[in-house]
């Protein structure tokens, strides 16, 4: 990278004789510091399984490299982060509310299941693939709960909800609530750590304070809230069950958090796919989940919140086996689908709040958070869109990035949409575009620093547990800063585009 324009790196003042120039002494600087960062992520577990590796994805301890990282933490102004992380309990809270009302989410998903119905049995299999079969299947399981009364007494979530900030309305504006397999709590809290390690020695050349990167302790916080979810459950020799992908090269994010619940709980993970639940686990009559002849305490989800994690039948009859038990379900079905993007959309119309909670200062601060979210039944809207492509996004119910439509391609999707009578519609929700201000900041991949145009996306974590009327836990925990180019739409870690990155208080 050319050294000359990294930021927050003020050219080091030339010694008198000197032979190297300024730009040489930074460009040494620079390259001195990459070299810590990267030392630091092997030597801290701040790592991922190498794409280059064909076993990293299976095999731990095999093919690692250090996780793509931001060389300096990006700032970011206190009072929005303030009021990022004042919305986590509401937001947990909210999700906890909203999980209650069975029939809200049938009625708010519904049409999808609907469409999914309709076009199975009018049409031929192919078109099936247009509507969304995968939010139907979900919601199936969730009316088989409906129909036998399950009460879920012990709930956890682990939630992380996410943001960007808008350079238009200065504004700090929600993306998203994950409510299922929110990632990075483990490596996330290392790059605050990497961070400010790297401020305590280089921090005074580059005229930034370590002290201004805020303690993150998600990876702790998560673990704590398995560990007591763990504890009411109140079976001594119960297990964490972490629910996993065959392959996963993000798994020592996941070791991270078993690694903690052992040492600070003394539990036990078990990790399955999908596929090996259902090949291994039973339920018993009393509702107890055993795998391996274990019983288990709490399911953990690391898998299950994209069509891919489920290929075959097997996949489903495992969701279903494990939601019809007595285990604590992190989420439950109903938890997850209270963070569809759909669902998203239904909580921002007006009104729709005030059924859930009761504090008016509470909407107002949520309410405040959300951007322009619209369900396509709304004509005015998509006209709107197809007009203006470039101020909307596109967004199917998926979770995993990668999924959302920008610019030409939601004016070609609405209009096919429009073609085929409305049928598909309800699969999509359109979102205001968020525009954050674009920075050039160093970025770390496979031991090479590089410069480029980038936006960042911080995520806030939110723990919540309660058993029947007593909360236990209803905390933020931990951040998580995602930086990534400007010129990708979505460019998830994984996907290369993006890198972790953390927090830099203004
Ligand atoms: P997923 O559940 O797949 O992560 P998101 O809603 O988070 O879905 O979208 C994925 C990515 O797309 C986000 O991380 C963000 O980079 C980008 N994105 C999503 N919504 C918007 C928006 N309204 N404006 C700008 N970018 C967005
Ligand atoms: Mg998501
Ligand atoms: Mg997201």
């Amino acid at each position: 990278m050319s050294a000359e324009a990294a930021p927050g790196v003020e050219p080091a003042e030339a010694e008198p004789g000197a032979a190297a120039g300024p730009g040489q002494q930074q460009a040494v600087l620079l390259a001195e510091m990459v070299e810590d960062a990267a030392v630091w992520c092997a030597l801290h577990g701040l790592v991922v399984g190498d794409r280059a590796d064909p076993r990293s994805g299976t095999v731990p301890g095999v093919g690692l490299v250090h996780a793509p990282f931001s060389l300096l933490p990006s700032r970011f102004p206190t009072s929005f982060w303030k009021q990022a992380c004042e919305l986590a309990p509401i937001f947990n809270e909210l999700v906890d509310r909203v999980s209650l009302d069975g029939e809200f989410l049938q009625a708010a998903l519904s049409r999808q299941v609907l469409n999914y119905i309709l076009t199975t049995y009018r049409f031929s299999n192919f078109r099936t693939k247009q509507v969304d079969e995968f939010t139907a299947r979900l919601l199936e399981i969730h009316e088989k709960m409906m129909a036998i009364n399950k009460k879920e007494a012990i709930r956890l979530g682990l939630h992380r909800s996410d943001y960007m900030l808008d350079s238009e309305t200065n504004s700090l504006l929600q993306i998203e609530l994950n409510t299922i397999s929110s990632s990075f709590p483990g490596l996330g809290s290392l790059v605050s750590e990497l961070h400010r390690t790297l401020l305590n020695q280089y921090g005074k050349v580059l005229g930034l304070d370590s002290k201004r990167i805020p303690r993150n302790w998600a990876a702790t916080q998560f673990a704590e809230a398995l560990g007591k979810a763990w504890a009411e459950y109140n079976n001594d020799s119960a297990v964490v069950l972490m629910v996993v992908q065959p392959e996963e090269r993000n798994m020592y994010d996941q070791y991270w958090l078993a690694n903690h619940l052992k040492e600070s709980y003394g539990v036990t993970t078990v990790r399955k796919t999908l596929a090996q639940v259902e090949a291994e686990g039973q339920v018993l009559t009393d509702g107890t989940l055993v795998i391996d002849g274990r019983t288990v305490a709490v399911v953990y989800f690391r898998a299950g919140y994209a069509p891919t994690d489920y290929p075959s039948e097997a996949e489903w009859k495992a969701r279903l086996l494990m939601e019809q038990s007595s285990a604590v379900k992190c989420p439950s079905i109903s938890y997850h689908l209270v963070g569809t993007k759909k669902i998203q959309q239904e909580l921002a119309k007006p009104n729709v709040l005030e059924r859930f909670l009761d504090s008016k200062e509470d909407i107002a601060k949520l309410r405040k958070s959300f951007a322009g979210l619209w369900s396509l039944d709304n004509e005015e809207i998509v006209k709107s869109a197809i007009e203006k492509p470039d101020l909307f996004v596109l967004k199917p119910q998926r979770e995993g990035g990668g999924n959302n439509i920008y610019g030409h391609d939601v004016r070609d999707t609405l209009i096919k949409l429009q073609k085929e009578q409305g049928e598909s519609l309800a699969a999509y929700i359109l979102m205001q575009r968020i525009f954050p201000n674009a920075s050039l900041t160093p970025l770390v991949r496979g031991g090479d620093c590089f410069e480029d145009l980038t936006i960042s996306e911080l995520g806030i974590y939110g723990a919540y547990l309660r058993n029947k009327d007593k909360v236990i836990l209803n905390n933020q925990c931990g951040y998580l800063m995602r930086t990534k180019v400007s010129s990708s739409n979505e460019g998830g870690v994984a996907a290369g585009f993006a890198v972790l990155d953390s927090v830099l208080l203004t």
